[in-house]
């Protein structure tokens, strides 16, 4: 390990107002665990960006590398499941929230925090994927749990474009789903039905106040957006669907009513990635590396380097990032 290497640190000073540089950190200055990686790829997840840019309150504890995901190989290991050489993936466990993240050469952790890389994926690829590909994979593996096969009839994708959108689009059409993506980027149209899409409607046909039933239209869905959105996705989904609701970019929020779930018996299946089993884990993982076209995957993958890291910040909580976006250290 090279002495100093380095690292985005997010401060905050006395008036609570937060701030995030690029510095160079030394390996006294990682945190507990019992495995070091060197860190070769991340990404910028919308956490990232809220991170980054001080948005929400995602960054607990302080000083703090963020980045909440990260591809590498380990260094140094005294635990044992885990040997140097071996290469590992990190998505969450509080990792750029309230412990050191990707946001640097090396990251220490905790080993049951990592799953293996799965054969033949490189750490850009995996990266591809990141927290937003692994939690679109979440909610497709719950709908599926919840028997919403293609022929109980079309899925919907709320914030179509966006990184958790353009996975989940790509895993539900090659399942065989009719894919309804719901965009605020109608210029995204093409890359939408490139990934799968059958049919594009506006973001704006889903963001005003609910009717607590509308027109059954959808079988069920993965939602990343909440608020309006959300409850009129739940208010238009048919008899016995079902929602997954993984996402907060359109607001925290929920103004819905108890309709769907006690008139037409629709579930809400919530889905969290920070704290998911690992067996849940190793089985999205194994998932995306067998059902995710690679092609689709670098359809959807911009990369960028370490320095333009705060930028893809500002950009994905201003909601101008296409599809996932990856960090080459
Ligand atoms: P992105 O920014 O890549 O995608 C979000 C998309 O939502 C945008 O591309 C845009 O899609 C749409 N959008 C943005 N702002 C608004 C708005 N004001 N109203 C309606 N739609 C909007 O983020 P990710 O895909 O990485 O993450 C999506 C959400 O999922 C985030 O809230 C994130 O925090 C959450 N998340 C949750 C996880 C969990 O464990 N539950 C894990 C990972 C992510 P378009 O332009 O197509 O309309």
């Amino acid at each position: 390990m090279a002495e100093r290497f380095r690292a985005i640190l997010v401060t905050r000073d006395e008036d609570r107002k937060q701030t995030a540089a690029t510095t160079e950190i030394t390996d006294a200055d990682l945190m507990d665990g019992d495995v070091t990686v060197r860190v070769e790829a991340t990404t910028v997840n919308y956490k990232d960006g809220l991170a980054i840019t001080g948005r929400a309150p995602v960054v607990r504890r302080f000083p703090l590398v963020p980045g909440i995901d990260f591809a590498g190989v380990v260094t140094a290991s005294g635990n044992p499941d885990w040997k140097p050489g071996d290469r590992v993936i990190l998505n969450g466990w509080g990792t750029g929230e309230t412990h050191h993240g990707a946001y640097a050469d090396y990251s220490r952790v905790k080993g049951e925090w990592l799953v293996p890389l799965p054969d033949g994926m490189s750490a850009e690829q995996a990266m591809a994927i990141g927290t937003a590909g692994y939690t679109a994979m979440l909610s497709v593996m719950a709908l599926e749990r919840h028997g919403i096969v293609p022929s109980r009839g079309p899925v919907v994708v709320t914030g179509a474009a966006g990184g958790v959108g353009s996975v989940a689009i790509a895993l539900l059409a090659k399942a065989g789903h009719h894919v309804v993506a719901s965009t605020g980027r109608a210029s995204e149209a093409d890359y939408l039905k490139s990934l799968g899409a059958a049919e594009i409607i506006e973001r704006a046909e889903l963001s005003a106040p609910a009717k607590p039933l509308a027109k059954e239209r959808w079988a069920g869905g993965v939602d990343a957006v909440g608020s309006h959105t959300l409850a009129n996705v739940l208010s238009m989904t048919s008899y016995g669907g079902a929602v997954a609701a993984c996402g907060l970019a359109g607001g925290m929020d929920l103004p819905s009513s108890v309709a769907p779930f006690i008139l037409r018996g629709v579930s809400l299946l919530g889905i969290d990635s920070v704290m998911a089993p690992k067996a849940l884990r190793l089985e999205a993982w194994k998932r995306l590396a067998s059902e995710l076209d690679r092609s689709s995957l670098a359809a959807i993958t911009t990369t960028i380097r370490f320095e333009d890291i705060a930028a893809a910040a500002q950009d994905i909580v201003d909601g101008r990032i296409r599809g996932r976006v990856v960090v080459r250290m």
